[in-house]
């Protein structure tokens, strides 16, 4: 990523943004978050938005907001960012892992429903992966028939839709990023959860600071997890951004996307009915090593996600479970840089590489 190059393109709107907080001195809880929060909600096409201070303190108070006993079983994919499993843990729950689908490395949809009708779990949390919805639709529609509930995990999908909806509004919650590496990001940590339900989203208030109910009055425990005014004005500015800086990853992953048809490796299917927002690509090939050195002798740094599935993970204790896909993939799969301040040039170069594989 290069994020110097990003604030070079916005650094006068920007700059302007953080001034006007400080001269002000209201650094929390100010406007800028409230404006922020009105304009993911409308984003993401629901009622409300709450901020936070991660991505991962939103679905760990997605999850504790769902009241549901400790140690309940919460089925979720092994092929993610270790938060979207340990945000269950730090709930009090327990983590149910699914292996993927080799064509998107999204949740095994026909296991985790087969699992559900099996009531070996009691809520499900939907990972939509590196720019892409899963099909929430069937999964919802299931997670509705047995009466769980559902949380998004929609991290990196900011800006996807799916079927003319935006990702993130289907289940009770979906829970967003606003990491450095993320489509939209802060210069530091931010998240938000987004809901139709008032009552949800008045939990998550209480959640992110003290449980406080205004008045000094504390009526649960809670955390201390805010989005800062800085950050809430430098990330509605980026917003100004969102489509442009789409459409620009979009052109580059269509020049990537022949490259990759040349050379004859595989690349990961975009469902029907899916706007992908190409936060990562994703790409599958036979001789992963191999292929990556090609491609760093040319100049391109490329990158794994994810190397280690997480049930492999240490502190999940549960490395006997076996995946097939998720292994698989976890050997084969590169990623290939993609960020709206490649040049065109470097783009080329990058296409050069693919198409020049020994
Ligand atoms: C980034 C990310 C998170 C965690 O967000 P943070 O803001 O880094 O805490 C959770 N899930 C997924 C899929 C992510 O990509």
């Amino acid at each position: 990523m290069r994020l110097d190059r990003q604030f070079d393109s916005i650094r006068s709107e920007v700059s302007v943004a953080i001034n006007h907080v400080l001269e002000r001195g209201n650094v929390l809880q100010s406007e800028e978050v409230v404006i922020f929060e009105r304009r993911i909600a409308d984003l993401c096409g629901t009622r409300y938005a709450v901020a936070v201070n991660s991505g991962t303190d939103a679905l760990t108070f997605a999850l504790i907001a769902l009241d549901l006993p400790r140690g309940s079983r919460i089925g979720v994919t092994t092929m993610s960012f270790v938060a979207s499993a340990s945000a269950i843990l730090a709930a009090g729950h327990t983590p149910v892992f699914f292996d993927i689908v080799p064509e998107t490395m999204l949740m095994d949809l026909e296991a985790t429903i087969s699992s559900i009708a099996l009531h070996e779990i009691d809520a499900v949390l939907a990972v939509h992966l590196y720019g892409q919805a899963l099909d929430i639709e069937t999964l919802h529609a299931a997670a509705n028939a047995y009466g769980i509930p559902l949380i998004e995990d929609a991290a990196q999908t900011l800006g996807a839709m799916r079927n003319g909806r935006p990702v993130g509004g289907t289940g009770v919650a979906g829970c967003l990023s606003f990491d450095p590496t993320k489509v939209i990001g802060a210069y530091g940590s931010g998240g938000a959860i987004v809901t139709n339900d008032e009552s949800f989203a008045k939990k998550i208030q209480l959640l992110r600071y003290h449980g406080h109910a205004g008045d000094q009055r504390y009526v649960i425990q809670g955390f201390n997890s805010q989005l800062d005014s800085i950050q809430a004005a430098i990330l509605n500015v980026k917003l100004n951004h969102i489509a442009e800086w789409r459409e620009r990853r979009a052109s580059i992953a269509a020049l990537y996307d022949d490259a990759i048809d040349q050379a004859g490796l595989r690349r990961m299917v975009t469902l029907q009915g899916n706007i992908h927002n190409y936060h990562k690509y994703v790409v599958w090939a036979p001789d992963r090593i191999a292929i990556q050195q090609h491609i760093y002798s040319a100049g391109v740094q490329t990158k794994i996600q994810y190397p280690i599935p997480l049930h492999r993970q240490t502190i999940f204790n549960c490395s006997t479970l076996v995946f097939p896909n998720v292994e698989e993939a976890a050997e084969h799969i590169f990623s290939l840089p993609i960020y709206a301040e490649l040049t065109n040039e470097e783009v080329s170069q990058i296409c050069t590489a693919l198409k020049t594989l020994p």
